[in-house]
């Protein structure tokens, strides 16, 4: 029997491993993709798909028409539960087993709302995974056409502040009704951020009329309404709960070693600390010695390391140490093609900053479409 190496999500982390899916096929070996849709999208330009800067199509990648036609396996669905000591993995609603010799897993992160959302709550959005924001530009459109609505954001992070910002342009350029749009930020909007960033970003939404409310956090989200734990409320007719985001639950429920993030605990091959026939990247790992921000950029430095250990390891043959490296750059896209350019200690905002990210991002995608 062919040696199976089988991929759980086609995420930033697996670009190069997809691009490569032949060689693995041409030295004998056979191999699966797990997926809940045929495509994977690039979430650094969600926000400016949201804002009707770029299509569906603009900012995905086509996992399964890839996968097949490079001699592979798709799988249409979620991955559930890995079972390491049989060497297979469970389906979400299915008992099937599929069987793996190697397993490399890059599902990612999503945003963890429960805890906020009561009941059953029409019109929420969160901003993973990144196709629910295509739904919430429809549902934005629509509402604007018959009556004044308000948007909620929630959170003081950059997915709420790009967000935000992308939803003004939304707005501006195709609603019929401008919508009142307000920023639950807590008690810090953009907090960790450096002086100068928090200050840009602030001036910049609140010159779009954004308004940033930072009395306090948000406790509940109920229909139409926030209540804030101070007892505020606030009326809102779309909610998008921007809260930061946790790793795929996957691994706490298979019971393997995880980070007190609850990412796959992984070494500096991005090998299970346990197993070392799993492997992983992205946003659903710890990465143990050295725990990585939740950001595209360290799954994108992680594809050469975890494309080559995949082989590797189906080989038997010795792995690469992955290094995370140095700083990097950081482009917010604040809609209206404006943008905040961070690096080192260099900041600054305005469309040349935008325009960067634009290339940066359209040159990135299109050498993975
Ligand atoms: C709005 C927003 C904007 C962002 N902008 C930037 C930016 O500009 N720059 C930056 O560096 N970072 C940015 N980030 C952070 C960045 O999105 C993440 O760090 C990055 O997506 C991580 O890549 P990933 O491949 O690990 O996860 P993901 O991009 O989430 O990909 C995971 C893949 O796994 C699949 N999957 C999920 N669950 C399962 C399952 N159970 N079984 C099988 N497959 C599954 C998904 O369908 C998806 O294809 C942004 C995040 C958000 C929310």
């Amino acid at each position: 029997m062919k040696k199976h190496l089988l991929l759980i999500g086609g995420g930033h982390a697996h670009m190069v491993t997809l691009a490569n899916l032949d060689k693995f096929i041409d030295k004998g070996f056979a191999v699966t993709v797990i997926q809940p849709s045929e495509y994977h999208y690039y979430s650094g330009m969600g926000p400016g798909m949201l804002g009707g800067t770029y299509s569906a199509d603009d900012i995905r990648f086509a996992t399964r028409k890839l996968v097949e036609s490079k001699g592979g396996a798709f799988i249409l669905g979620k991955a559930y539960r890995i079972d390491p000591s049989k060497q297979c993995v469970y389906l979400e609603d299915s008992a099937e087993e599929i069987h793996y010799d190697v397993l490399s897993c890059n599902a990612g992160s999503f945003v963890p709302q429960s805890e906020l959302v009561q009941g059953e709550v029409r019109n929420v959005f969160t901003a993973k995974p990144i196709e629910a924001l295509l739904a919430a530009k429809d549902t934005i459109l629509t509402l604007c056409k018959n009556k004044d609505i308000t948007i909620g954001i929630v959170g003081s992070g950059p997915s709420s502040l790009e967000i935000a910002g992308n939803i003004h342009q939304l707005c501006r350029q195709q609603a019929e009704n401008m919508p009142v749009i307000r920023v639950f930020a807590g008690q810090n909007f953009m907090s960790g951020r450096p002086t100068k960033i928090r200050r840009l970003a602030r001036t910049i939404l609140e010159n779009k009329g954004i308004k940033i409310v930072d009395s306090g956090y948000v406790e509940k989200i109920t229909e139409g309404s926030l209540v804030l734990e101070n007892g505020g409320t606030f009326q809102a007719d779309i909610i998008f709960p921007a809260v930061g985001v946790k790793p795929s639950l996957i691994f706490a429920r298979s019971g393997l070693p995880i980070g007190p993030d609850g990412g796959l605990q992984v070494n500096d091959y991005l090998q299970s600390i346990r197993y070392s026939n799993i492997f992983g990247g992205g946003d659903c790992i710890y990465f143990e010695s050295h725990p990585l921000d939740k950001v595209g950029v360290y799954a994108v430095r992680q594809n050469p390391v975890l494309y080559a250990n995949l082989m590797a390891c189906l080989e038997e043959k010795p792995l690469e140490q992955f290094s995370p490296g140095g700083t990097y750059l950081l482009i917010y896209n604040l809609g209206d093609g404006d943008g905040i350019f961070s690096k080192w200690s260099f900041t600054f905002s305005g469309k040349f900053a935008f325009k960067i990210k634009d290339y940066i991002d359209r040159k990135f995608i299109r050498a993975f479409q």
